[in-house]
């Protein structure tokens, strides 16, 4: 092979989406003699993406995790351990276990919460982590009428379908319990219009079929605070809300890891090349989450773990033509689809490609068994590491 330098040393950090992608195509794509590790803090990673099931009793807590351990199994080196600093200048990491030196750094360490954003809202439900999804699906199995509050805080938040899916499996929940009469369910969000990111058409149709289902939609209104009985919640339209449950979609940020490394450059999120999503330190890549890829004006790739996923193989691409010293592969095109389930056996598919010359190309499918079917075959490829 061409200029071809053994003993390059590939890291990743994150074991999500975008890190497991990127450790996945890149052990494949480059020979054994280069390492591939990858390091995360939790051996056993979550499907978030159940939790909109999960809070209705239709997912079992056991089935939403995998073990990255298993990627040993795949000549990835796994290594659990906490990273404290990145160093882009010495190429190296700091983590609990000691210290990694890298040719090629992939950071994938998704996004943190900021419950502290909102205050009260640690009192209040929530369904973006596996703790908070336990504790709502608790609550929802006693609840039997009143009001329910679905309220974000601000974008960008992790799959904007996500309030909306969790919306409509309350509702089915409760017609399934007989309480749906007694109940009112709101859904609250910052932005103007629902799911706009996938385009105007998207955001009307889904408005309709929330009307439909009796879900109130309120557009304008980021929750800022809980009141601290967690009885009321309050908006940044300065309306307020009195409900029995109130569930929230927290402040997103950067880790603060990242943040101390400069790669964010005091931006929110890390900047990337659109095409390579290499970050402003040569040979160092941020994926999913973490990063921002712009789009049209002022717009950003949603943050989901299909856009993750892809990401994470298009970067392991290009650090292997660069390894291989080989073509460079295609621009990253930002395709992928996410799942907005109606009920156990009807998803819609929201997404599309958006990184394309003639502008984004997204939409939102309509709801069909088939789309539950590759939603139910998605969670299982997740789970086998085939994702
Ligand atoms: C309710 C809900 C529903 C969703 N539904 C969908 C869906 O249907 N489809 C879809 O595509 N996406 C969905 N998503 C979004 C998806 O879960 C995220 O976008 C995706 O997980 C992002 O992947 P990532 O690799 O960027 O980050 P993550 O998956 O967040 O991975 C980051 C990893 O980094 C590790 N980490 C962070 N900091 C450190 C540190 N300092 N030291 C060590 N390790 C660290 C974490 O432990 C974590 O494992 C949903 C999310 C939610 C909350």
């Amino acid at each position: 092979m061409p200029g071809h330098t053994p003993g390059k040393k590939v890291v990743i950090l994150g074991g999500g989406f975008g890190g497991v992608a990127a450790a996945r195509a890149a052990r494949s794509l480059i020979p054994v003699e280069h390492s591939v590790t990858l390091i995360d803090r939790s051996r056993v990673t979550r499907l978030c993406g159940m939790n909109p099931m999960l809070i209705v009793g239709e997912r079992d807590v056991r089935k939403t995790g995998r073990s990255l351990g298993q990627l040993a199994n795949r000549g990835i080196e796994f290594v659990e351990s906490e990273i404290s600093s990145i160093d882009t200048a010495g190429r190296s990491v700091q983590t609990a276990a000691g210290a990694y030196e890298y040719d090629y750094l992939v950071v994938g360490l998704g996004a943190t919460y900021d419950w502290g954003a909102v205050p009260g809202s640690d009192l209040a439900y929530s369904f973006y982590d596996l703790e908070t999804s336990r504790r709502l699906r608790r609550r929802l199995s006693r609840f039997r009428r009143g009001r329910l509050v679905i309220s974000v805080a601000a974008p960008p938040y992790k799959c904007p379908p996500a309030p909306f899916e969790t919306a409509m499996m309350i509702h089915w929940y409760f017609r399934k319990q007989g309480i749906r009469k007694d109940a009112e369910i709101i859904v609250t969000i910052p932005e103007p219009a629902p799911l706009a990111v996938a385009g105007p058409a998207a955001s009307a149709r889904l408005r309709d079929d929330l009307e439909r289902r009796g879900i109130e939609l309120r557009t304008g209104a980021g929750v800022i605070s809980v009141r601290p009985d967690a009885m009321e919640a309050v908006y940044s339209d300065g309306s307020s809300l009195a409900a029995d449950v109130i569930v929230t979609v927290p402040v997103h940020r950067v880790p603060r890891v990242v943040a101390e490394s400069g790669l964010t450059n005091g931006k929110p999120w890390t900047p990337v090349n659109a095409n390579t999503l290499e970050t402003a330190a040569s040979d160092v890549f941020a994926v999913g989450d973490v990063n921002v890829v712009p789009f049209g004006e002022g717009r950003a790739i949603p943050k989901a773990g299909v856009f993750a996923a892809g990401q994470g193989e298009s970067v392991a691409a290009t650090i292997a033509s660069r390894i291989l010293d080989t073509a460079p592969p295609p621009a990253y095109d930002g395709s992928g689809e996410c799942f907005l389930a109606y009920s156990t056996t009807q998803s819609a598919m929201v997404g599309g490609t958006f990184l394309t010359p003639a502008g984004p190309q997204v939409g939102l499918r309509p709801p069909s068994m088939s789309g539950m079917r590759s939603k139910e075959r998605f969670e299982k490829d997740w789970r086998r590491f085939r994702i």
